[in-house]
This record gives C-alpha cells, sequence and structure tokens, in this order.
C-alpha cells in the first residue's frame, strides 16, 4: 500500500520560486568586474529566469540539451542556473581554470548547444571556438551590449547578448514539472590525472543535497543570513549553496573575481556576511590578510572550509584570534559534493580546547542521506576504530552512479558502492578522518605514511604559508615523505626548525627526509595544491 500524501516531483524551479514568494527583501548581491555592486532580489531573478528560459526555448534549445556556463559567482550566473534546469535543460558549468584542450573537450563530450560566457572568459572561448564548432550554436555574452566583445566566431556559431535575449523574451512561462529523476546540471572532474568526467545531477539529487547542507549541523543557513560562496559556480555547484541559500532565504553575496585576503575581507564587512564557504587557501589568504591589516570580521559567525584538509593551527587561528567558527566539510564531485561535515555529536559535545580541536582535524560524520565504510585491499570492511585505514566508499542518493556517457551503474561496486579515492579512517563515534588520496599516499618500507597529517602539522610552523607532502623514491624505502613548502611573505625558512615541529607528533620514522622551500606551489584548477606536478618534478629529490 503506498502512502496517500502528494506525490509532487522535487523541482530544482520550486526552490526559486519559493524564495521569490517567501523572501522577498533578501538580497542577491554581486561583486561586479570593476568592482561595482550590482544588487537584485530572488524575486527578480526569478522573473527574469522565466523569461531566460523563454529565450532558450527560442533558440531551441529542449529537454536534455546541454547549455555551458563559463562564468564567475554573479546574480545573472544564479538566473542560468534556474533557467537552464528549470527548463529541463541540462546546467554544464564549465571551469574556466581547466586547459584550453580540456574545455574544448569537456564541451564536445557533453555536446553543449550554447555557452553563456563572462565577458572575461570570451579569449578562452575564441580559443577554442573552431574545435567545439560541430556542436556548439551560439555564443552568449554575460552582460549588456556594452560589454559585447568583438569575437571571431567560426561560421553557424552566432554571438549573441545576454541582456538583448532577456529583453526580447517576456515572462509568460509556467515553469514545468517532470520527473523528478530528470538530469539537470553537469560538472566535469578536474581530471588531475586522465580526462575530465562528468557528473550528472538530477532535480532530486540536487534538492535532497541542498536539504542535507541546510541542517544546523552542517552549513546550517538560516533565512536572516549573508552568506558569501567564495566556492566557484564552475566547480561542484558552488557546493549547492545556490540551492540551499534560496531554499533557507538567505541573502547571497557574490565574489566575482577577487578573492585575495584583503578583497574578500572587505566584502565580509561591507555586506555584513554571517556565513562564508571556500577551500583552505582561500582562508589562508584572508587569515594573512587579517593579521597583517589589524582588520576584523565581526559579523561573519561561520566559515565552512572543505575541498583539502583543514590544518588545526588554521581553526584554533579563527577560533580564538576572530571569535569565528570554523567547521570542515569534506565530498567530491561525484557527491554533489558535501558528504560530512564536523561538529560535535553526543559521544563528544563536552569537548573543549586541545580535544575539540583535535575532533575538528576530522572530516567529520556523514550526513544523513549518505552511507560510509572503509575496505582494506581485498574489500573486506574494516572496524571503525579509529585507527584502521582503508579505501573509503560510500552511497546515497546524491552519490554518481555513473560518469556521463557510461554504462548505468558503471561507476559502483557489486553492492552499489562508490569508492572515493580517499584512504581514511573512521572513529566509533562516526567520525571520518582523510590520511590521503589513494594516489598521494607514501608506501615507506611497506607501510603507509599520511601526507595529511604532514602536511597540517607543517602549516603550523609560524614562517610557513603551504605546505605539500610528496612520496619521494628512496633507494632503501622505496619511498620517503619529501616536504615541499613555501614562506609566508617576508618571513625566512629555518629548514632545522621546521623539522623540529614533527618531535614528538608523529613517530619518529614519518618525519620527512628532506625540506625543499619553493617561490610558489603549483595549483589544481579548483585551488588545490597539485601534487602529481610536484611528484612529477621532484620524484627523485632523495636519490640525486
Ligand atoms: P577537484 O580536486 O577536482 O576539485 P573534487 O572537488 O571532487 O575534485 O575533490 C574531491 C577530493 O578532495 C576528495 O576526494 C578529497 O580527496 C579532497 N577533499 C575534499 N574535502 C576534503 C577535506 N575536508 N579534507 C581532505 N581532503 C578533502
Amino acid at each position: 500500500m503506498f502512502g496517500l500524501m502528494q506525490d509532487r516531483p522535487l523541482m530544482i524551479s520550486s526552490i526559486i520560486t519559493h524564495a521569490a514568494r517567501q523572501h522577498a527583501k533578501s538580497e542577491v548581491v554581486s561583486k561586479n568586474i570593476d568592482g561595482s555592486i550590482a544588487r537584485s532580489t530572488y524575486d527578480a531573478i526569478e522573473r527574469r529566469a522565466r523569461r531566460l528560459a523563454k529565450a532558450l526555448i527560442a533558440l531551441g534549445i529542449s529537454a536534455e540539451d546541454r547549455v555551458a556556463t563559463i562564468a564567475l559567482n554573479s546574480c545573472r550566473h544564479l538566473e542560468l542556473y534556474y533557467a537552464i534546469s528549470g527548463t529541463g535543460a541540462i546546467c554544464h558549468t564549465i571551469n574556466p581554470r581547466l586547459a584550453p584542450d580540456d574545455v574544448a573537450y569537456v564541451v564536445s563530450h557533453a555536446t553543449d548547444r550554447i555557452i553563456f560566457v563572462d565577458p572575461v572568459f570570451a579569449p578562452l572561448v575564441a580559443a577554442v571556438a573552431p574545435r567545439i564548432a560541430a556542436t556548439v550554436r551560439a555564443i552568449v555574452i554575460i552582460g549588456s551590449a556594452a560589454e559585447m566583445p568583438a569575437l571571431a566566431l567560426p561560421p553557424g556559431m552566432d554571438l549573441l547578448c545576454y541582456e538583448d535575449l532577456i529583453a526580447a523574451a517576456d515572462d509568460n512561462y509556467v515553469w514545468p514539472e517532470f520527473d523528478e529523476r530528470s538530469a539537470a546540471s553537469l560538472c566535469y572532474t578536474s581530471g588531475t590525472t586522465g580526462r575530465p568526467k562528468g557528473v550528472l545531477y538530477s532535480h532530486r539529487s540536487t534538492l535532497l543535497h541542498a536539504l542535507a547542507v541546510n541542517v544546523g549541523d552542517v552549513i546550517g543557513i538560516r533565512a536572516v543570513d549573508r552568506i558569501l560562496p567564495v566556492v566557484p559556480m564552475f566547480h561542484v555547484n558552488a557546493w549547492g549553496i545556490p540551492y540551499s541559500a534560496p531554499m533557507a532565504g538567505a541573502s547571497i553575496i557574490m565574489p566575482g573575481r577577487h578573492l585575495d585576503g584583503a578583497s574578500i575581507a572587505a566584502l565580509l564587512n561591507t555586506e555584513k556576511v554571517t556565513i562564508s564557504c571556500g577551500v583552505p587557501t582561500v582562508w589562508l589568504g584572508l587569515l594573512q590578510h587579517l593579521r597583517a591589516s589589524g582588520e576584523r570580521i565581526d559579523t561573519v559567525r561561520r566559515l565552512t572550509v572543505g575541498g583539502s584538509a583543514v590544518p588545526r593551527s588554521m581553526t584554533e587561528a579563527f577560533e580564538t584570534e576572530y571569535g569565528v567558527e570554523l567547521g570542515q566539510g569534506w565530498g567530491m564531485t561525484e557527491m554533489s559534493p558535501v558528504g560530512t561535515y564536523c561538529q560535535p555529536n553526543a559521544a563528544n559535545a563536552d569537548l573543549t580546547g586541545d580535544a575539540l580541536l583535535r575532533l575538528k582535524e576530522k572530516q567529520g560524520r556523514a550526513l544523513w542521506g549518505v552511507e560510509m565504510r572503509i575496505i582494506d585491499a581485498e574489500g573486506a570492511a574494516l572496524p571503525w576504530d579509529g585507527l584502521a585505514f582503508g579505501l573509503l566508499q560510500v552511497r546515497g542518493p546524491w552519490v554518481c552512479s555513473a560518469y556521463f556517457g557510461d554504462a548505468p551503474d558503471s561507476a559502483l561496486d557489486a553492492e552499489g558502492w562508490f569508492s572515493t579515492g580517499d584512504i581514511a579512517t573512521i572513529d566509533p563515534d562516526g567520525f571520518m578522518e582523510i590520511t590521503d588520496r589513494a594516489k598521494d599516499v607514501i608506501k615507506s618500507g611497506g607501510e603507509w605514511i599520511s601526507s595529511v597529517q604532514l602536511e597540517n602539522i607543517a602549516v603550523g610552523h609560524p614562517d610557513v604559508a603551504e605546505a605539500a607532502i610528496i612520496a619521494a623514491r628512496h633507494p632503501k624505502w622505496d619511498e620517503r615523505p619529501l616536504l615541499i613548502l613555501t614562506a609566508k611573505p617576508g618571513h625566512e625558512i629555518d629548514r632545522a626548525s621546521v623539522m623540529d615541529i614533527f618531535d614528538g607528533k608523529i613517530a619518529t620514522w614519518w618525519k620527512p627526509d628532506d625540506v625543499l622551500v619553493l617561490p610558489e606551489l603549483p595549483h589544481t584548477a579548483t585551488g588545490k595544491v597539485h601534487k602529481m606536478i610536484l611528484r612529477d618534478t621532484y620524484k627523485d629529490y632523495l636519490v640525486k
């Protein structure tokens, strides 16, 4: 017997219509490239999204067509998110930091029909246009007529203006209802190893993920919050904030292009931001700026951080020096992306001081909706004792089952688990801690050394800005850890004192064999330290 409750599909359009109706006074603020501020509301965004939907249909877009965006966080990008998915088409967000070759690859792989591009990324599109002419019919510049660049496009590829399209369309459009399992958006992994792979989110997965992120122990967005996603809308839907914030009714502050410490601090303060989300590098830049300038960020109650491990020194600095809670989450493109979040539960509710900081080094407990387990090399499940580490697997309604274009369920094992590629422990209270990416693990004399733990300790040194541990070849032990780091501006690195910081914190045989200081570290398209490049360059450093 089925329940007798209304069977209404979970539609992305319902989020924006809800926000427009219920939260008319909330703001959507964009910092433009020229530094000026544009202000909009959910009501205006919903109306403009309806016009955009009509414009898309007039351009021949129908259900399941892929429509791409190459854009920063802005009100207009938010309009595109809702217009494209709302019509039943698929919003393919492209990371402008991908190599042009990878941009051409993902556009062709997705068979994008139209690409909406911020004017600042027009040169990137011009560079790849000849290679994507087979699928792309039009390039739409996200701006007004005055912002149109002179762009030479191949025959058959039109150059259109976003504001002209909106002006020419009317808003006489009713958001359609269809199967909630329909595809809504597409995001490719960064492809640090091999080609990028497409993860295809559905309306249902997007709404369930947005709800899960909004609970109090996760990002916990409330209607009175003003949230600044530093995480880009061009990668994993900015952790779902473009959906979870309007669902909650919160105002969104879109930071545009300048993500350095000074620019972010200024925007946090002028826009009275209460929550912000970003990767550790962003918060490192902010911390350095705050310490150097003496500025405060007193309206902020929570910074949410993920994408790579969060060093204890960073959590401690924000919480003790600035009174701002730093909350760590973990996830990946294949998980929409949030899978775990680290907030105490009943087992450790009374922790304070060092013990609480230690807990917060962990990636956290699974959100409702996500199941996780760790397995050994033979595939047997490992105990949750905080000691055994193995490959982390997940399953749940916002976890990918197959990459775009691949056979159904081909990303899963026989029991329906998705392997994350992360190596982790899980403690008896359910807190997961990443020790490594499987590909970054260091195998010294057959034993594993956690690069994440060593990096967290290294960035606790007062002169160190960023640190990476790589597996370097070693004649006796096969691999040994090599510490590569950069100094904070104006600081000198004393290698012996950096080595000393490991003493008493780890087993002696985990200590890095050497320290290498570089002017800067290479980063991936999503702002993580590009360990593959470091490994390729320095893997023989210890044998030379
Ligand atoms: P990309 O590297 O392309 O941005 P993802 O965003 O999907 O790809 O990266 C997911 C990976 O990032 C995870 O599998 C994990 O290795 C790492 N990661 C994410 N959050 C954390 C975290 N809080 N601590 C440690 N590693 C993390």
